[in-house]
């Protein structure tokens, strides 16, 4: 048996000045969108913000539903809008912010297993990478330079030709 180790690089961000104006105001559409979310049953708003290769923007929030399974994350309402929208158009940039009324969100939020299978699918499709930026209400930002880096030892459709093959 050997052991493997993988090595992750991603940035923290404390000073915000430091990001691209084009991150900064991505990341506050994400910010702003938090107050769209549907979101009576786990009172966590998380509003998510993509920025497309031809300047569009496409915004989303997290919709619950009362047979919980039903309701889909911020980051999945955003991403399955812009494919629907702009089909062939790369997306660049995701943005991703919460709030909780509970408790103060000063630290990233990370988006769960689903939404990560989701970006690498998008991301293997359009050959290039997504950059994804997370935060909370406040605080620092994390800078992930592309989705694999988010699930690596991943599912992906080359798994699929070769269970088919
Ligand atoms: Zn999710």
């Amino acid at each position: 048996m050997k052991k493997k180790s993988l090595c992750i690089d991603f940035y923290e961000v404390e000073d915000l000045t430091e990001l691209s104006g084009e991150d900064r105001e991505l990341l506050e559409a994400a910010k702003e969108m938090t107050s769209n979310a549907y979101a009576p049953y786990s009172e966590f708003y998380v509003g998510s913000a993509i920025l497309l290769e031809n300047g569009k923007v496409v915004k989303g929030s997290n919709q619950e539903n009362a047979a919980y399974p039903s309701g889909i994350c911020a980051e999945r309402v955003t991403i399955f809008s812009a494919s629907a929208q702009y089909p062939d158009v790369v997306m660049k940039t995701i943005a991703v912010a919460a709030r909780n009324p509970r408790q103060a969100m000063d630290y990233p939020i990370s988006p769960c297993g689903s939404c990560r299978q989701v970006l690498l699918e998008f991301e293997l499709k359009q050959k290039n990478p997504i950059k994804i930026l997370l935060t909370g209400e406040t605080g620092k930002v994390y800078i992930i330079e592309k989705a694999i880096d988010l699930t690596p030892i991943s599912f992906s459709s080359d798994d699929l030709k070769r269970l088919l093959s």
